[in-house]
């Protein structure tokens, strides 16, 4: 109140970021006001460059700006082994591990009843599989219900084919102790156990 409608409209619009509230978004339109004109306009134009040049990569779908993304033409990757994720945001966070060094396939989405989702476009993927490149796929859909189900449907397709077929272990947290772990993880921890 008492402020012009056009900064009323930028909260607004900041204010439908995941993770931003109201008061957030409040302070980060009163910190756009003290910007320098010069980069107000370059965080525009980032934002409409990220939605006018980045695309699904045609072999992977991860975000790329060119027709295959630097992942799967990079030499330096392993070409036999697909890591199935969900989103793209889930190769960020298995890259920064830096304990996988293959490729992926981003499913954009998983099987979620509840939305509806019966079933996933897979095309892609099987038509990847069946030309014999790769050897491995590790499916590192997320550990929930939409996660496990995708899973189920992706073993389940993709078993006919001559491919080793893994799940990542769900393990339990680094750094934390027994007694405070859910009981869901624990027991899926002990159902996951390993030789040693
Ligand atoms: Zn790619």
């Amino acid at each position: 109140m008492g402020f012009p409608k056009i900064f009323h409209d930028l909260i607004e619009s900041l204010s439908q970021f995941p993770g931003v509230g109201r008061r957030s978004a409040e302070r980060m339109a009163f910190y756009i006001l003290k910007m320098q004109p010069k980069e107000v306009s370059e965080l525009a134009r980032r934002i409409e460059d990220v939605q006018k040049f980045i695309k699904p990569c045609a072999l992977c779908n991860n975000f790329s700006t060119e027709e295959i993304c630097s992942l799967c033409s990079s030499p330096k990757r392993e070409k036999d082994v697909l890591c199935i994720v969900e989103e793209p945001k889930d190769i960020m966070a298995i890259e920064k591990t830096s304990q996988y060094n293959g490729l992926y396939y981003v499913l954009l989405g998983s099987i979620s009843p509840l939305d509806g989702i019966e079933d996933l476009n897979i095309g892609k993927l099987l038509r990847r599989i069946a030309s014999n490149q790769i050897k491995e796929v590790i499916i590192s859909t997320d550990p929930d219900n939409d996660g496990e189900l995708t899973a189920q449907f992706l073993i389940q397709k993709l078993s006919p084919y001559k491919v080793k077929i893994y799940r990542i272990a769900i393990g339990i947290p680094l750094g934390t102790q027994i007694e405070y772990i859910d009981s869901a993880t624990l027991g899926k921890a002990l159902m996951d156990r390993k030789p040693v």
